[in-house]
């Protein structure tokens, strides 16, 4: 058996057709840049995440480059946010020429943690960047409240959480302006490169929509040095038809996850996602991170010749799981303030702890809607035999 950690194959045989069909109404129209596919789903996904408005552009990252200049954010500014997330989050403050400035995160749901927020305020912030990472959305009643207080612009990273609600009011609704990414494997994929930026503020939707076509209100009259970023008509297209399916998608993922909590909690040596949220969910299941909290299972696993003792064990326990034939990502293994590239802003090993140590435990399962109930049943019965005693 060979377990993929994600698929598209079910899915494209669900709505190919649907797709194509768009696909070709789309390419004969011979209108690929803008267009009525490009103004339905922006106006579809702004109903979605119930904003007023939403502006399409090219990535997930463009997203968070063009939320950042819109609020001016830039130069000797500093933007707090999360070390342990992909690199696109500090990327996209760097890019505009601010500076990260990051928060331990909160071990039980791999956040930022609350409490350290308002002790990394300085005169220099202008914004706070949460992230909700893996689709597990953050207490947006505080973020908001901390920056109140303090004045500070709210930026959502929402790459990895469309679909997914605080307190049953989207994520992406909450801060000024919250980033979406379409790329292939977010829950709400394109088939290529794709974001969207949504916020209730209509100047700010309209300086993104500028920025993100070269800084140009009227045609070539240029007030500000912007960007080439948008998304695709028939990218447009696919989403338009996959975005009515989110929701039911989301639900089997959290059927996924809720099947993986109940079936694995019996193993004293596995972390699971928190589950404080699962009544009412919220968790739009991106990915189903555990933590190997121990070696515990060493003496069960076949490939430990292969191995080299010396590893880690959550590496270990990947290279096992992979003999089996299921298929496993590290969601990450290095946080972002240890990447070469950031070594200049003076992060050191030992900066955030609580980081350092979830990026060498963690592992992510196999989530996807439409992993089938024998698969993920595989996969649970390997995890226990892996662990028993
Ligand atoms: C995917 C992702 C991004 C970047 O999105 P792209 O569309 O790939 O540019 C940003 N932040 C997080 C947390 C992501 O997972």
């Amino acid at each position: 058996m060979q377990i993929p950690p994600f698929s598209l194959d079910e899915q494209i045989s669900e709505i190919g057709d649907e797709i194509e069909e768009a696909l070709i109404r789309v390419f004969r129209s011979g209108k690929y840049i803008g267009g009525d596919e490009v103004a339905l789903f922006e106006k579809a996904f702004a109903s979605a995440i119930q904003t007023s408005y939403s502006v399409s552009c090219n990535s997930g990252t463009d997203a968070l480059i063009l939320a950042l200049r819109s609020l001016n954010i830039g130069e000797d500014d500093e933007v707090i946010t999360s070390s342990f997330s992909f690199f696109a989050t500090a990327e996209a403050i760097t890019s505009v020429g601010a500076r990260p400035v990051f928060v331990d995160i909160d071990p039980k749901n791999y956040l930022m943690d609350l409490g350290l927020i308002e002790k990394a305020i300085t005169p220099r912030t202008k914004a706070i960047l949460p992230v909700h990472l893996f689709g597990h959305p953050m207490d947006m009643d505080k973020i908001m409240a901390i920056a109140k207080i303090n004045n500070l612009k709210v930026v959502e990273d929402c790459a990895q959480a469309a679909g997914a609600n605080w307190r049953g009011k989207p994520v992406g609704s909450y801060g000024d302006v919250g980033c979406f990414s379409f790329f292939p494997t977010k829950n709400l994929g394109a088939a290529g490169d794709g974001g969207a930026i949504t916020t209730n503020d209509c100047d700010l939707a309209k300086t993104i929509r500028e920025l993100a076509i070269h800084g140009m209100p009227k045609r070539y009259f240029h007030t500000k040095i912007g960007y080439n970023s948008r998304l695709d008509s028939l990218q447009a297209a696919i989403l338009n038809v996959k975005l009515t399916r989110l929701n039911k998608w989301i639900e089997k993922r959290n059927t996924i996850a809720i099947n993986y909590i109940s079936k694995l909690s019996t193993i004293e040596s596995i972390e699971l996602p928190s589950n404080n949220l699962i009544n009412n969910s919220g968790h739009s299941w991106n990915q189903f991170v555990i933590r190997i909290m121990d070696n515990s299972f060493v003496e069960n696993i076949k490939s430990i010749a292969a191995c080299d003792f010396d590893h880690q064990n959550r590496d270990l326990f990947k290279t096992e799981l992979h003999r089996l034939g299921i298929n496993t990502i590290i969601y990450y293994p290095i946080p972002i303030h240890l990447q070469p590239a950031y070594k200049d802003l003076g992060y050191k090993e030992g900066s955030l702890p609580v980081t350092e140590k979830v990026c060498t435990q963690v592992i992510s399962l196999p989530i996807f809607p439409e992993l089938k109930s024998i698969h993920q049943s595989y996969v649970i019965d390997k995890i226990k035999e892996i662990y028993k005693k």
